[in-house]
């Protein structure tokens, strides 16, 4: 195989199959041509803007066990919290004034939060004028569908890996086929349709990832967030290798290759992993940045790995700061709500 081939054929045709892929990830000569041909698909098809979505990390109380995370259930050493609705309209309405379009209720699977308590949420969100992005775990297909109908626009829900046996593994309890279910639905009921994977899970192997990336591309999903997986002192994988940025930065830009059209973030994780990490990755095929603005407390129990990047940052100061590294690259902050395109070319 020779990588250069596969390349031009992915950034045409942007196809590629399973040995192709795992290939691609694992010869290092072929790093630099594959972020560049990401890069380019990335501007060809969503252009130079890149969307900022505002984080806001509701809860992290969690029913889980999920081995890498810290918000699992078993976790002691959290302090727990869970916000309420007038906290969270207070910093929505902030993110607003800061310009964001698009607000994400992100947290850990926690009961509290029913239909009827998120339904007037989410109407109040949607009164704001933003696009409004679920991130709150598996629910059976009625709830999918009156969240939507209260307003919410999209639903992220990572697969985390496509490896049955590995996701069985870190996964203690959960269904792997149940969450296949979830983003079925979620697509099916016409949400905008985010899933992702960790990169960097013990046991994992280029070929799994290969298949992750062909998930995607099976699933059309709308958004696509790849993260290293970064060891929790305070979970069961606390003593895995210290992950590297590189191996999650070519699932992205592979990823890019095969969806053109999807909206790739830069994760927190990557940044974590490196100062500027977002940077590159936005330079290797991401168009989208989601800066948390949970403040105070909140900000530092949302503890999902250690040394969250831009933790201690204060968000309003953000956007500026993000503008002027975004600039330094030649992109601008898109003014729009950043749905996914739908183009042909
Ligand atoms: N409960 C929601 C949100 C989970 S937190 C859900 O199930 O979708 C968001 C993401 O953080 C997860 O999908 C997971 O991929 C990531 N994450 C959790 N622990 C991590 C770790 N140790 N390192 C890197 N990413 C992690």
């Amino acid at each position: 195989m020779n990588a250069e081939n596969l390349l031009q054929k992915a950034q045409t045709a942007h196809r590629l199959n399973e040995a192709e892929l795992e290939f691609l990830l694992t010869e290092p000569a072929a790093e630099e041509a594959l972020f560049q041909a990401a890069d380019e698909v990335r501007r060809k098809y969503v252009g130079d803007e890149v969307h900022l979505r505002a984080l806001i990390e509701f809860t992290n109380i969690c029913r889980n066990q999920c081995l890498y995370c810290g918000l699992q259930a078993q976790n002691r050493a959290l302090t727990r919290y869970r916000l309420d609705e007038k906290q969270i309209l207070s910093w929505a309405e902030k993110a607003v004034q800061n310009g964001y379009k698009t607000v994400v209720l992100q947290g850990g699977e926690d009961a509290f939060f029913t239909v009827s308590r998120l339904t007037p949420l989410l109407q109040a969100l949607k009164r704001l004028g933003v696009a409004v992005t679920l991130s709150i775990g598996e629910r059976p297909r009625e709830e999918y569908f009156a969240l939507k109908e209260a307003g919410a626009d999209r639903f992220l829900l990572r697969i985390e890996t496509t490896d049955r046996a590995l996701y069985g593994r870190y996964h203690p309890g959960m269904d792997f086929d149940n969450r296949l279910r979830c983003l079925r639905d979620l697509k099916e009921l016409g949400y905008e349709t985010g899933t992702g994977v960790l990169v960097g899970l013990p046991g994992q192997t280029a070929r799994s990832l290969a298949k992750d990336i062909l998930f995607f591309q099976a699933l059309d999903a709308d958004m696509v967030g790849i993260g290293p997986f970064i060891p929790n002192p305070d979970t069961p994988l606390k003593d895995a290798p210290k992950p590297a940025l590189t191996p999650a930065l070519k699932v992205m830009a592979l990823t890019r290759l095969l969806l053109p059209q999807a909206n790739i973030p830069a994760t927190t994780a990557m940044e974590t992993l490196e100062p500027r990490g977002r940077m590159k990755a936005l330079q290797s095929g991401a168009n989208v940045i989601m800066p948390n603005v949970t403040e105070g407390e909140a900000r530092l129990n949302y503890a999902l790995y250690p040394g969250k990047a831009c933790a201690a940052e204060d968000p309003s100061k953000c956007r500026g700061c993000l503008e002027k590294q975004l600039q330094a690259i030649g992109r601008t902050i898109s003014q729009g709500y950043g749905w996914r395109v739908k183009r042909n070319g």
